[in-house]
Parts: C-alpha cells; sequence; structure tokens
C-alpha cells in the first residue's frame, strides 16, 4: 500500500495505472462501516483509493473539530489488511489555500434538516468531496446511506456539475443491537449506550407501523418521539421522499425516515430507507 501525503506523492502514485478506480472517502478512526464500503469497493474495482482527512470546514465554530477521534495508524493497518492500494492522508495546507472558490449546497435541500441545524456544514463537505472524487480521479464512490442527506447532496453534485464518477449508496452497518456505528459512538458513556438504542429502536417501530399499513407521516412521527424519550434532545424526526422532499403519506420505495438526536456528549443520526 502507497501512502500518500501531498498532491505530487497521489498524482504519482496514481501513474499508469489502468482500469477502474475505486474511492472510499473518509474522516478516519475506521469501524465495520467504513470497512464495508472499502470492502464493496475492493471487489467491484482493478484499483482503490481510500483517503482519511478531517475536514475542517465542514466544521461548524464550536463542534468536535479538535477532538474527532484520530487514529492513523490503525487505520493504516486496517486499510493495509483490506488491500487498499492507495491511502491518501493530506494535511490542510495541501488541501486548500486561502480565499477558496466555494460551492454551495442548493438553497432548499441543503438547508433543511442537518443543512438547517448545522448551517454550513453541507457547503464545506460538497467542497472537500470535489476536491476528493477530482484528485482520486474515481470511476466509482463509495459512500454510506448512514448520512443520507450528505449522499442525496453528493449525487447532485455530480449530476449538477456534470462529473464523470458514479456515486455508489452503501447500507448502514450495525452493532449487533442495533445501533448504527459512527466515529463519534467512542464519545458515549456508561448508560448512554443503552439509551442511544432509541434511535434505532425508532426507526424499527416506524417500519412496523408502515407494514401494518399505517401510512400516515404524522401518526408514525409522533410514535417515533415516544420511542425516543431516553434520548436527551431529539433534534428532528422526519419522512421524507428519496429526493429529500416532504410527504403526507409514507409512499413504499421512495421514503427516508430520519432521526438526529443528542445522548450525553455525541449528536447521533440514523435514518431507514423504506
Ligand atoms: P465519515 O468518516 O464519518 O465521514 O464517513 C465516511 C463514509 O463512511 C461516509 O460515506 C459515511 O456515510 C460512511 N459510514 C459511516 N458510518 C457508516 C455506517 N455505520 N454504515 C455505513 N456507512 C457508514
Amino acid at each position: 500500500m502507497i501512502i500518500a501525503r501531498t498532491i505530487d506523492e497521489l498524482q504519482e502514485a496514481k501513474r499508469e495505472r489502468k482500469g477502474s478506480i475505486g474511492f472510499v472517502p473518509t474522516m478516519g478512526a475506521l469501524h465495520q462501516g467504513h470497512l464495508s464500503l472499502i470492502q464493496q469497493a475492493r471487489k467491484e474495482n482493478e484499483h482503490l483509493i481510500v483517503s482519511i482527512f478531517v475536514n475542517p470546514t465542514q466544521f461548524l465554530e464550536g463542534e468536535d473539530l479538535d477532538s474527532y477521534p484520530r487514529k492513523n495508524e490503525a487505520d493504516t493497518k486496517i486499510c493495509e489488511l483490506a488491500g487498499v492500494d492507495i491511502l491518501f492522508m493530506p494535511n490542510i495546507d495541501a488541501m486548500y489555500e486561502a480565499d477558496e472558490l466555494c460551492i454551495g449546497a442548493p438553497a432548499i435541500r441543503g438547508y433543511i434538516l442537518e443543512g438547517e441545524k448545522r448551517p454550513g456544514h453541507f457547503d464545506g463537505m460538497l467542497q472537500v468531496v470535489m476536491k476528493l472524487l477530482n484528485l482520486s480521479g474515481a470511476t466509482n464512490a463509495y459512500f454510506g446511506k448512514k448520512d443520507a442527506q450528505q449522499l442525496a447532496l453528493i449525487t447532485q453534485m455530480v449530476r449538477n456539475y456534470f462529473m464523470d464518477v458514479n456515486i455508489i449508496p452503501c447500507e448502514i452497518v450495525r452493532d449487533e443491537r442495533g445501533l448504527a456505528l459512527s466515529s463519534r459512538n467512542v464519545y458515549l458513556q456508561g448508560d448512554e449506550k443503552e439509551r442511544a438504542l432509541c434511535l434505532s429502536r425508532s426507526l424499527k417501530r416506524a417500519t412496523k407501523m408502515v407494514m401494518a399499513g399505517e401510512l400516515n407521516v404524522e401518526t408514525i412521527k409522533r410514535e417515533m418521539f415516544n420511542v425516543l424519550k431516553d434520548a436527551d434532545k431529539v433534534e428532528y424526526v422526519a419522512i421524507v421522499d428519496r429526493a429529500f422532499n416532504a410527504l403526507e403519506e409514507v409512499e413504499i420505495g421512495n421514503t427516508i425516515i430520519l432521526v438526529a438526536a443528542w445522548v450525553g456528549k455525541p449528536r447521533l443520526i440514523d435514518n431507514i430507507w423504506i
């Protein structure tokens, strides 16, 4: 595995590679969720690039940029064992200059739900993903459904800017009790691990209601809020179509149910596609 820390090193490592390039961008502290993307990309491409970059422009003032878990040594081993060809770990100066040209998240879909709670987050996310997709020269780039709104906005960016890359959505990986894996789960202490399960429980409850024939969005959301009482603060429960438009009734095959809530220190998100 080649470790590239500068743009030149990345270009050098890519030189003369023929065939498809799979790319998995991450912020590191790799877990089984990341690994499932890496494994799928490994199977589906001749070359595999993974990036680890804790992107400052997608963190808001007061968020956990400085304390975000960093585990470069363990991450490097995981990537090596997973058969990654190039691990791209740039520093901030390699990625940004002063007074940059910026792209912005769309005015509606970029400023609801996550975008409303974290205004500016998606601008920074799209900025870095644009850079990373261009740098990697990816044929196929893999993103988790865990960050459903992020995935939808990246798909839109690729469509709107006519970018030559396939965005591949990947299933959410959970622990044995149903908690969606996240690098931020390490912040959960004591009973918070137990209480954090209410997010996935609320989604399971919603799914059961839909399977029993209940399609009314308000009724389902009310029931989800009941299940979410174990969280310290629920930021939103939303039921939208796959393009993130509001729904009054669940449309089976075209719906995403999302939840964001604080449990102890971390703000957790989860969702299910119905
Ligand atoms: P992050 O390091 O949090 O920026 O995540 C990098 C990629 O891994 C993103 O595409 C995430 O959606 C994806 N990811 C994170 N957690 C999970 C999970 N539990 N299951 C599937 N994909 C995930």
